[in-house]
């Protein structure tokens, strides 16, 4: 999992991912595009590629209701230490009564992109999160890469409990094994299939029928705080939360680093949410 900005470079080369890009050369005097052998992992990437976001937005936005317009580079200055306790504390305490009484709006004028690559059936559980912007690689643009997901050894397999409520616990060697041997060998097989179409002449976005939700994908996200912490709050499974939740692993995987990243950039509204047992305003 990575949670970085990233040079220029890094972005043309994400930006291509997303939005397609050629299938890869092949090496000189090979003939023909080269075909890539099947490449397994076990986690995520999840960095933010850009952002508008602070705790000065939020207060800028709530000031309005009392104050009428203000000055964003004073409500600035309080991530700069700049000002004193006092008027910091004043604000922290703005934060905190906008996050227990639920006045949303503020936490929207905040804006956070990211770059995310995760198993297929980690976005269809993303994507279900309607307030937020997506755009995600094309399989009928591009060739799809052959990168699959496998659960790694840390993953805990067997789910006990009732529905809504499962508790996880490691699993045996053994399953391990299992699911680890029939999740590459089920992949590789796929990918072949796709393979022999595409070399057929039959159209990628036909071959791709056969991959499975192993397959990894591309996408930028853009979601502001509010629907940031409705994810978080959905999507992460922590102790003491007011309501809580018991997602898929996968994803959490990729919520954890989006909360540690805006973490960074909002540590005041951030703390507010932890305090308020992680309900989203
Ligand atoms: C543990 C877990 C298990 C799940 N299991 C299933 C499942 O078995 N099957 C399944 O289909 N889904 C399932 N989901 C998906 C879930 O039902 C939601 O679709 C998903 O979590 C997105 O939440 P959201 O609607 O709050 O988010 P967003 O779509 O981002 O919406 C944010 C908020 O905006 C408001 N809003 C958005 N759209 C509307 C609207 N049309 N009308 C009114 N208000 C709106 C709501 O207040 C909403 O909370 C599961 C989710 C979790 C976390």
């Amino acid at each position: 999992m990575s949670a970085a900005g990233g040079t220029p470079e890094q972005e043309v080369a994400r930006q291509e991912q997303v939005q397609g890009a050629a299938a890869p050369a092949a090496p000189d005097g090979a003939g023909g595009p080269a075909v890539p052998e099947p490449v397994f992992r076990s986690d995520v990437t999840v960095e933010l590629v850009r952002s508008s976001a602070s705790d000065a937005d939020v207060l800028f936005a709530a000031r309005v209701s009392t104050r009428g317009e203000a000055s964003l580079d004073d409500l600035r200055a309080l991530g700069t230490g700049a000002v004193d306790e006092k008027a910091r504390a004043r604000a922290a305490g703005l934060v905190n009564y906008l996050m227990r009484d639920r006045h949303g709006s503020p936490f929207e004028h905040t804006s956070m992109t990211f770059y995310v690559q995760a198993p297929i059936f980690v976005f269809r559980e993303f994507m279900r999160h309607r307030i937020a912007s997506y755009n995600e690689e094309s399989g009928r643009y591009r060739e799809l890469r052959p990168v699959f997901y496998v659960p790694g050894p840390e993953r805990r397999l067997v789910q006990e409990g009732k529905p809504g409520a499962y508790r996880f616990t490691a699993g045996t060697p053994e399953q391990h094994a299992l699911v680890d041997a029939e999740v590459r060998a089920s992949s590789t097989r796929a990918y072949e299939a796709y393979r022999a179409m595409l070399d057929a002449g039959v159209a990628r976005e036909v071959a791709r029928v056969v991959l499975p939700v192993t397959t990894y994908s591309s996408m930028y996200v853009t979601m502001n705080a509010r629907a940031l912490m409705n994810f978080l709050s959905l999507r992460t499974r922590r102790e003491g939360s007011t309501f809580p939740s018991f997602p898929q692993r996968e994803i959490e995987m990729c919520a954890e680093v989006m909360e540690e990243v805006w973490r960074g950039l909002m540590p005041v509204t951030a703390e507010a949410f932890e305090r308020n047992g992680r309900v989203a305003p």
